[in-house]
């Protein structure tokens, strides 16, 4: 009896780490994951874990596999979706459902190597409150991807005064305290990375060589890619908006001079055929410069919109097992 307590009073005084799990259609890389997770919490046997999975709508075997999982060890818990709605939403719901002391984003198809976490929890533990994983190499993603991704970077930081952390994705510790920093910011289109920036606090690097995915295929294509490039700037930095400004200015200078040098030529020359060309490229510039205006502002009016509804950012199916009512 007495030993029981003794027991009972260590769990308590355990840390607990919430190792979140977004998954879409991941059924042949989540066996892999399995194996490598259940390694790792018997080699930090001092820590009290739990594996979150967020079920992205998958139309696979993803959800079977985790209630398997579930049922044959209690540490894995799940949110299913009522649908898919992209990775980003899942890790705010992660965040979210997350009981842990501090978390950890990981994705399923083991690019993140799950051995690189005790190093994570290492610094965690010196007090730092965001531990971010930096890749020194990119295994079996195209020469494209990679030089896409660190042209996006640059010209991210050239917008911003907020630092962003280069060639990192969201594989990460954060500590609680971040945690709930972010589940303050309900913005529905999200874009995670610049929120890690965003809210600061202690972080610290650690460099680690990204792997090829274990099994299946990548969700990304290059229209995800660009939208969440351009959900990026957009949230990040209204300097786009400034761009506007920058062109408008050159092109009123340009209209002047060339109106003086129409009338001039036309009193000079008495020929109305070239002025009346001129116009038409007028028009024609002009509108340009309109449509690009436009566009600009549709950016930010798409995104009052968006943010105006006011919408839950994701609907739960289910919680371990338990229906959600949405009440
Ligand atoms: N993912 C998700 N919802 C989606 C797309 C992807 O939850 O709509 C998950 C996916 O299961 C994986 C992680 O996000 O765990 C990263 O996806 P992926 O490997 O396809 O992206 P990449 O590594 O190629 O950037
Ligand atoms: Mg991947």
């Amino acid at each position: 009896m007495q030993v029981l307590k003794n027991d009972e009073r260590d769990v308590a005084k355990m840390k607990k780490i919430s190792i979140i799990v977004p998954a879409y259609n991941e059924e042949e890389s989540l066996p892999y994951l399995y194996e490598r997770l259940n390694k790792l919490m018997d080699s930090m046997k001092q820590y009290e874990f739990e594996i979150l999975f967020i079920n992205d709508g998958s139309k696979d075997n993803t959800l079977k596999l985790i209630k398997q999982y579930r049922e044959k060890d209690s540490r894995y818990c799940y949110v299913d979706f009522s649908r898919n709605f992209g990775k980003e939403i899942g890790m705010i719901a992660g965040l979210d459902y997350a009981t842990g002391d501090c978390v950890i984003f990981i994705d399923a198809d083991l690019q993140d190597p799950p051995e690189l976490i005790p190093e994570l929890i290492k610094y965690w533990e010196e007090g730092y409150d965001d531990v971010y994983a930096r890749r020194r190499s990119r295994e079996g993603e195209t020469f494209l991807k990679k030089f896409t991704s660190k042209m996006y970077y640059k010209v991210l930081q050239k917008m911003t005064k907020v630092e962003i952390q280069k060639d990192t994705g969201d594989f990460r510790l954060l500590d609680r305290r971040c945690v709930n920093a972010l589940k303050k910011l309900r913005e529905s289109s999200r874009n995670t990375k610049s929120m890690f920036s965003w809210i600061g606090y202690n972080k610290k690097e650690v460099l680690y060589d990204r792997d090829a995915r274990i099994a299946g295929k990548t969700k990304w294509n290059y229209m995800k890619l660009m939208d969440l490039a351009i959900d990026g700037i957009t949230s990040f930095t209204t300097s786009p908006l400034r761009l506007s400004t920058w062109i408008a200015i050159p092109t009123f200078l340009m209209l002047l001079v060339y109106f003086i040098y129409v009338i001039v030529k036309c009193i000079v020359t008495s020929t109305a055929m070239q002025a009346f060309q001129a116009i038409i490229l007028l028009i024609l510039f002009f509108s340009g410069v309109q449509i690009l205006l436009f566009g600009i502002m549709g950016e930010y009016l798409g995104r009052i919109f968006n943010e105006t509804k006011n919408r839950p950012l994701y609907l739960v199916n289910e919680y371990n097992g338990k229906k959600e009512m949405n009440e």
